[in-house]
């Protein structure tokens, strides 16, 4: 007879959700066009980073796909602050014109927190000015809330995972992903109890074993080994890591903060790198740029 075949966890399909949101989001976009309003996103790139090329490139190309406007600004990477806070300022004021991202990294003469500061809340469709971060805190639902964490809520929502009471960990606390989850697990409604670690936690695996829902967003390959992941946790793995692989022609492979392998037999649903959580990011902007569109042209003020 055949040994049993071990168990392993059921994987999240980022792919898969990622269609679906993209799908309705379509539908949605050409009842708006209908009304008169075609949803625009423009995002805003400088210098030649060849990953922020690539992220623009798709970004743009998704919006078009869904029938939104896509539009792409590139300048140089010698622009000076005052020059880039001026187009946002043209950006902030263009009523065709409802979502603006400026993708990130900017060159060093350029203070990110400064230009993040000065795009207008109601078209900050990555939700990373005060004012949404604000706002996500305290649960107010017209602000955006980061498309990273966001998506992963959906993926937990629209696999069933129970969020009440669960008890989540999180290790990473970036602005950009760490700590909106923290936001977005607490909120009445998603109701979990949050852990969050970063690199100053003691005994990291004494927490993350403790986890019903372990979220890891540390940007270190494989770091979450299978020792620390308590049987039947739902593991979600955010990181991105480039590593040296000699069987690539590239030379390299992506690979997550989570060692899929081992922690897959362990774990009850997990997602992959790729094919899990970045696919979700642009479907969530996509969301939030169409949310943008229809709340501004709602707006008496516009
Ligand atoms: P980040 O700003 O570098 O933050 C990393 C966080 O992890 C920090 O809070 C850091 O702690 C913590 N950390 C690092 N090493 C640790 C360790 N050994 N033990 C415990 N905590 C540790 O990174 P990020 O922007 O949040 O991104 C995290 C990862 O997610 C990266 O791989 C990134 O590429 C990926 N990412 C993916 C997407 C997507 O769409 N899939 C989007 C955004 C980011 P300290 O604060 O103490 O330094």
């Amino acid at each position: 007879m055949a040994p049993a075949a071990k168990p392993v966890a059921r994987l999240i399909d980022g792919g898969a959700l990622a269609d679906r949101i993209k799908a309705q989001v379509a539908v949605e976009v050409k009842a708006l066009k209908t009304a008169g309003v075609t949803p625009g996103l423009t995002v805003v790139l400088v210098g030649d980073d060849p990953a922020s090329t690539i992220y623009v490139g798709a970004k743009e190309r998704t919006c078009i796909a869904l029938g939104m406007r896509g539009d792409t600004i590139r300048l140089p990477a010698t622009t000076t602050q005052d020059e880039l806070l001026a187009i946002v300022d043209r950006l902030n004021h263009d009523p065709t014109v409802h979502g603006i991202l400026v993708q990130m990294p900017l060159p060093k003469q350029i203070n990110a927190d400064t230009i993040v500061r000065r795009i207008r809340p109601d078209k900050d469709v990555d939700g990373f000015h005060p004012v949404n971060m604000g706002k996500l805190l305290i649960g107010e639902r017209d602000g955006f809330a980061p498309c990273t964490p966001s998506g992963v809520l959906y993926m937990l929502q629209a696999n069933d995972v129970r969020t009440s009471g669960a008890h989540c960990v999180i290790v990473g606390r970036s602005n950009i992903v760490g700590k909106p989850m923290a936001a977005l697990m607490v909120q009445p409604g998603v109701d979990a109890t949050v852990t969050m670690c970063h690199s100053r936690t003691r005994e990291l695996a004494a927490h993350t074993r403790r986890a019903d829902i372990l979220i890891v967003a540390a940007g270190r390959a494989e770091m979450i080994t299978a020792d620390m992941v308590r049987a039947g946790a739902v593991v979600i793995d955010v990181g991105m890591n480039r590593v040296p692989d000699s069987t690539r022609k590239s030379g390299t492979r992506l690979t997550g903060d989570v060692a899929f392998g081992s922690v897959r037999e362990i774990a009850s649903l997990i997602t992959p790198v790729p094919g899990g959580v970045g696919k979700m990011t642009i479907a969530m902007l996509m969301q939030n740029t169409l949310r943008a569109a229809a709340q501004l042209s709602a707006s008496p003020l516009r």
